[in-house]
């Protein structure tokens, strides 16, 4: 059991100390010294602003260009000057790149053909993918006569086929409409546990890393900010820029003290506090969803506010609210059915509920 455990927290990719400088008429630091463990089997992502560096360090790990400094390994095989064609890693790229001309079952069967492997087993290993992607009806269609989900499924099936071991994804659903994209986001993730190849998946949209991920990288100007599982991501952001870029938030002034801080606005908590932050004026964060609102005066344990905005979403109604230090927040409460207690209105006094746990002190 124990070498069980072991084996599916064991590094499939090991990016070490990794830099990337593009020497052009201005230098571009792609990377800048990004060290990240991506283990077996799961379901990694590369999440950040466009520019960040996420498709270069996806292009590192392909094989397509040498870092410029540190290393890059397959479990402890410097794989770093390793050609892209020696090492067991497929990509799927954004556009598919298919061959239009050829049927889907060709288009999957073209890389084994490259390789060499005999006919029998070239068959075999189409007609598992098929049914893996779920596209043995359109075989013989030309990839040219399919829709875009269905293209999608055939460069997919394409890039597992030769069964590698790390499948690189650069943004491959950006193409589809939000329908289709919510399907593959469910079908990926099915592709990846039924197979159980290490898939690095590149995407700069948050909903969709934190959905589909095991574990996400936040990626920002050539750094990784924090990596993590979707929920700690979400809920204990280690600073501010990963609090803003995932999710919707509330930065509060406090001031901390011994693992308490109390707000400006008032209110005392209990808060884990992050290595490096000492005591005095911090910034917390509150997420929408972690505080509720009731009309009224604030009583012990509350913090007061006037009502600027009720927004009404069908499964949520925003609170947008002015706290007595002049700060805003926004409170996101769930819809109840009609003829449960009403929203504040606006323009009326509020007291504040801030959940036990909610207040994430951020080093910024
Ligand atoms: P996007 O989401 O827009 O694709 P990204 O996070 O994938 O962005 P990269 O494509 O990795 O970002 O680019 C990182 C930085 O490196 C950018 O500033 C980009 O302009 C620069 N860059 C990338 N490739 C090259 C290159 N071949 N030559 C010079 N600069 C480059």
């Amino acid at each position: 059991a124990e070498a069980a455990i072991a084996d599916t927290t064991a590094i499939a990719v090991d990016v070490d100390r990794v830099s990337k400088i593009f020497r052009g008429e201005t230098e571009v630091r792609a990377l800048d010294d990004v060290s990240v463990g991506i283990r077996k089997n799961e379901f990694f992502t590369l999440l950040g602003p466009s520019g960040c560096g996420k498709t270069t360090l996806l292009r590192l790990i392909a094989g397509f260009e040498p870092p410029t400094m540190g290393a890059i390994r397959l479990g402890t095989r410097d794989i770093s000057r390793l050609p892209p064609n020696q090492r067991p890693i497929n990509t799927v790229f954004q556009n598919y790149a298919l061959f239009p001309h050829m049927s889907v079952a060709q288009n999957i069967a073209f890389g084994l053909e490259m390789l060499g492997k005999p006919k029998a087993e070239v068959q075999r290993t189409v007609d598992e993918m098929l049914r893996l992607v779920r596209m043995e009806e359109l075989k013989n269609r030309r990839t040219s006569e399919i829709s875009g989900g269905q293209q999608q499924r055939v460069a997919l099936a394409r890039a597992l086929a030769p069964h590698p071991e790390v499948l690189l994804l650069d943004e491959p659903l950006s193409a589809l409409d939000l329908k289709l994209r919510k399907d593959m986001q469910i079908e990926l993730k099915r592709l990846q546990h039924e197979t159980g190849i290490t898939f690095i998946f590149v995407t700069h949209d948050q909903e969709e890393a934190l959905t589909m991920s095991d574990r996400v990288a936040v990626m920002s100007a050539g750094k990784i900010l924090q990596v993590g599982r979707p929920r700690d991501i979400y809920e204990r952001p280690a600073e501010r820029f990963v609090a803003n870029f995932i999710g919707e938030s509330n930065f509060l002034d406090a001031t901390l003290s011994g693992g308490t801080v109390e707000l400006a606005a008032g209110g005392r908590f209990d808060v884990r506090v992050p290595e490096g932050v000492r005591d005095g004026a911090v910034s917390v964060l509150v997420r929408p969803e972690h505080a509720s609102v009731r009309s009224g005066e604030a009583a012990e344990g509350e913090t007061g506010a006037t009502v600027e905005n009720v927004v009404y979403s069908g499964e949520a109604t925003v609170v947008h609210l002015r706290l007595a230090t002049g700060e805003a927040m926004k409170i996101r409460l769930a819809n109840a059915p009609q003829g449960g207690e009403a929203p504040p209105q606006t323009g009326g006094a509020a007291a504040i509920r801030i959940a036990p746990g909610a207040v994430t002190v951020l080093k910024d």
